[in-house]
Formats: structure tokens, sequence, C-alpha cells
């Protein structure tokens, strides 16, 4: 039997999920309706797992629509428009680059953060963003915050390549962890190929999202705040430089 994965389960290629510097891209429209389409290939990156979306433009001919928010919706990708294009055209889509690398770098940096608090005891980790990761209660302490801090540091200078690969699920449900094992039942059973985003000795996840090629372009944390909720949570902010 053959796998399934992103780009079979999407009725538009994920382009994407390859390459995530993708910047400019050429597709044809799948479907359209008043102020949006869906492109038989896109390398907007839709809303997902704390990731806003991309923004961007898409050119047909001489008309250039902005395209203000992308969406999955089932197998589908929407790309919301301020404009219309029919179903049919040929066109070339154009990702607003600034804040998705600064998307990219802060989703890889969520990363790490969430490999070296769960080194540290910290978890289970209940939720995170591209600003903060939320923990359930912990005797997660300053100290900690601080010695994590140093150690992102030293992993950006070091500049770790990050790996990106694919395992079965099969391979995954044997997981202990009960966080991922979470996760994965909101896979959709159609996939049976997962995408795991490793950062070799610090991190490992599964992720179909978009990912900075090497520690080093993360860059530096100018800020990592711990905060204490209600019933002895705990939440920790970051802001990278
Ligand atoms: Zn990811």
């Amino acid at each position: 039997m053959r796998d399934k994965s992103t780009e079979e389960y999407f009725s538009s290629k994920p382009l994407y999920v390859e390459d995530s510097y993708l910047k400019e891209f050429d597709a044809q429209v799948i479907k359209a309706g008043p102020k949006f389409v869906v492109l038989d290939g896109t390398a907007f990156y839709p809303e997902s797992g704390g990731q806003p979306s991309d923004t961007g433009v898409i050119q047909c001919g001489d008309q250039v629509v902005e395209v203000h928010k992308v969406m999955k919706r089932g197998r589908n990708i929407f790309h919301y428009l301020r404009g219309d294009i029919p179903v049919g055209a040929s066109v070339r889509g154009v990702i607003d680059w600034e804040p998705r690398l600064y998307n990219m770098r802060r989703h890889s940096a969520e990363h790490l953060l969430t490999g070296l608090f769960e080194r540290e005891g910290a978890g289970p980790k209940v939720y995170s963003d591209l600003t903060r990761l939320d923990f359930k209660p912990s005797d997660l302490t300053e100290e900690t915050v601080r010695s994590v801090e140093a150690e992102f540091n030293g992993i950006v200078e070091s500049d770790i390549p990050i790996r990106i690969y694919y395992a079965s699920r099969d391979e995954l449900e044997g997981e202990e962890d009960e966080r991922k094992r979470a996760f994965l039942e909101k896979i959709p059973r159609a996939l049976d190929r997962l995408r795991m985003v490793e950062i070799p000795g610090h991190a490992l996840t599964f992720c179909f999202g978009t990912h900075v090629r090497s520690t080093l372009e993360i860059g530096l944390l100018s800020e990592l705040e711990l905060t204490e909720g209600k019933k002895g949570r705990r939440s920790v902010s970051f802001l990278l430089k």
C-alpha cells in the first residue's frame, strides 16, 4: 500500500511543505467564488497550529488581487481575496515575505523552547503559539527559565541544521507522551505519513508548519518571561531580537 502524505490529502499541492522558502509560484485556479480561490498548488501557508496564515497577492494577467487570509477547509486550501478571479485562470502567487519569515523564526523558536522546557521537566505543555508557552502546574522556576534562555541562545549560535523527515503513523502510535498522542488523534486518518521536525539533540515533534533551515536563522531571544497563572499554572512568553 502506498503511503498518503499531505500532498495527496489536500486538493492543492501545499508547496510550503516541501520548500518553506518559496516566495513566488505559478498555479491554476481549480475552484473560485465570491472573493475566494482554491489553487492546484500553493505556497501560501494556511492558518494552523498557532501559526497565522500568510498574506500577499495573486496576479492574474494585469490584475493584482490582495490575499488577506488563507484557511484549510476540509481538503481545500481557500485563499480569501479582495477581488474575484475566475476558475481556470493561470495565476502567480506572491507571499508577503517579511511577516512569513518572522513567523517561521518564531515558530521554530517555539519548537526549540518546547524541547528545552520539556527536558527541564517543566511540562506537559498545554498550549503554545508564536509568543508564549503554557504549562500545566509544575515547579517551573525563574532559575530554570534563565538556564533555558542561556541554552537556547547557545544553540542558536551553534547554527544547528533543522531536520525534516517523514515517519509512518504506526511508528508514532506507540508514543508514550499523552500530549503527542492527543495531537496524533487530530490528524486525519487518511494521512499515514507524518512529517517530523527535529532540532537534533533538543526537540522533536510532528508538524506541517514552516520552519527556518537552521537554529542560527531563529535568532537570539530578547525576552523570556515567566508568569504564574491561576492554580499553579506557568506561562512563559518570548520575543526574538
Ligand atoms: Zn513546526
